[in-house]
């Protein structure tokens, strides 16, 4: 078994080789905390859960970090808005993100460094760049990374960047660059920064975007990381700039596996909050799709493909889960069955593992799940001929555990109502009194609420619909 991922540095399958298989290093950019995550992010970041997950099914310990960008033009915009301290404005946001989190079933990093919690590693990478000569003090007071002196510069997104080469000095508009490529590192304070500002060598201002990722990461998993993720759209220029920076100031190779998941799109374009063509998770489920719903809608495609949001894809995710969650049922019914003969035993186990090597493939999901598909049509076919014991069940049902620690799929734990669990109690009394008509009525009325009752030897069994 060996695992491949596609680098987007090298544009290969590469076989994964991280440092410590025990502590893989992965470091994964987290939301802008100013509004709601979109789908669209968190298409990102349920990509990043499904690799976690395949990593932790492999035997891998994964040592996780995401940050929160609680700092920059559009955190510090809103909180001006509104009149209140940027810390005040970012918790709401922050607060909701792992509510999110939780809602989706994404397991939590075991960091989430917040980056105004690091300034003063930022200030120390840029104290470094400064020495070396690869910053710059600008006239407007900021300090900018001269990409001229880094020269794998371009090389993550292959790009000819011929143009951002430096060519004597370019006057822009914005900004007071040597070259129009150079990234500011530290952005010196002006007015509409209010009371945002941290001291520094070179007059007070706050960090630029991209060293904040840079010293995060460096600060939690040192000068290495065996995979850093985020969507395309980081690749350029926000992934380019933290390995230019992050290498000159460790000498040592950033990253050694780069992967990005493609975009989650909304009739032909991506999502995104300036196109104003988004859903808020908590959109979703105002209209009544569960968390695990979008999960599966989701993970289910491959994530270097583009995904195409639509409420006919949230749908299909239902009924998909629905075929599941029958399966587990009759699979958890069958295994307590002990009726059948023992000499009936049947062994899946080959397409489970049929489903970890398809996710050994650069996380095939889709593939993984045509081995899961078949896997419940041809047990349940077992099943439906008797053939299928309740040996074969159980065992069946710790595979099923097994694939479903990479999924996360398992029905919500619901606890059954006060009402509901007295019209059962109705119900059985008017059986034991053979009122059939009454027990009927009390069935529809049990199913008005959301439960669907069922007589077996052992008595009502109840499931939510
Ligand atoms: P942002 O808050 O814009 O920095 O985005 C946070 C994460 O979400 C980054 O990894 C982005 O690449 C990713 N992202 C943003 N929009 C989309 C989208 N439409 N589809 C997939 N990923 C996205
Ligand atoms: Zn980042």
């Amino acid at each position: 078994m060996s695992v491949r991922f596609f680098d987007t540095y090298t544009r290969q399958l590469e076989t994964f080789t991280p440092q410590d298989p025990a502590a893989v290093k992965l470091y994964t950019c987290g939301p802008t905390v100013y509004n709601f995550a979109h789908i669209g992010n968190f298409r990102a970041y349920i990509f990043e859960d499904l690799l976690q997950r395949h990593l932790e099914a492999r035997g891998y310990g994964v040592l996780r970090v995401m940050n929160l960008t609680d700092v920059d033009d559009k955190t510090i915009r809103g909180c001006r808005q509104l009149g209140v301290r940027l810390a005040e404005f970012t918790k709401k946001f922050k607060d909701a993100f792992f509510d999110d989190l939780a809602t989706l079933r994404i397991k939590r990093a075991q960091h989430f460094p917040a980056a105004t919690d690091y300034v003063e590693q930022m200030i120390e990478m840029i104290r470094v760049l400064m020495d070396k000569g690869v910053a710059y003090q600008a006239e407007d007071k900021s300090l900018y990374f001269r990409i001229g002196k880094f020269a794998d510069y371009g090389k993550l997104a292959h790009l000819n960047l011929e143009e951002l080469r430096p060519s004597g000095r370019i006057q822009s508009d914005e900004y007071e660059k040597e070259s129009i490529g150079d990234f500011a590192l530290w952005k010196a304070w002006d007015e509409n920064d209010g009371d945002v500002r941290w001291d520094s060598p070179w007059g007070p201002g706050r960090p630029g975007w991209h060293i904040e990722c840079s010293a995060m990461a460096t600060a939690l998993l040192g000068p290495e990381l065996d995979i850093h993720c985020g969507g395309v759209d980081n690749i350029f220029p926000h992934h380019e700039a933290e390995i230019a920076q992050s290498e000159c100031v460790t000498g040592r190779k950033f990253v050694r596996t780069w992967l990005h998941c493609a975009h989650l799109m909304v009739e032909g374009e991506k999502m995104s909050k300036s196109a104003g063509n988004f859903y808020t998770l908590r959109d979703l489920i105002e209209k009544g799709w569960s968390g695990r719903e979008i999960r599966y809608a989701l993970l289910t495609v491959n994530y270097r493909l583009p995904l195409n949001f639509t409420f006919d894809g949230l749908a299909g995710a239902r009924s998909a889960l629905g075929r599941i969650d029958e399966w587990v049922v009759r699979l958890t019914e069958r295994s307590k069955d002990a009726s059948t003969p023992v000499a009936d035993a049947v062994d899946f186990s080959a397409h489970t593992e049929r489903f970890f090597t398809a996710l050994d493939d650069d996380l095939n999901i889709s593939g993984a799940m045509g081995q899961l598909f078949d896997l419940i049509r041809e047990s349940n076919r077992a099943m439906d001929a008797g053939k299928f014991n309740a040996t074969s069940a159980a065992m069946l049902l710790v595979q099923w555990e097994r694939i479903n620690s990479v999924l996360g799929f398992e029905r919500d734990a619901v606890a059954i109502p006060a009402e509901v669990l007295m019209l059962v109690e109705q119900r059985q009394a008017a059986r034991a009194a053979k009122n059939w008509a009454e027990s009927d009525r009390l069935r529809d009325a049990i199913a008005e609420l959301g439960w669907i009752v069922k007589d077996t030897k052992d008595g009502a069994k109840l499931t939510a619909r």
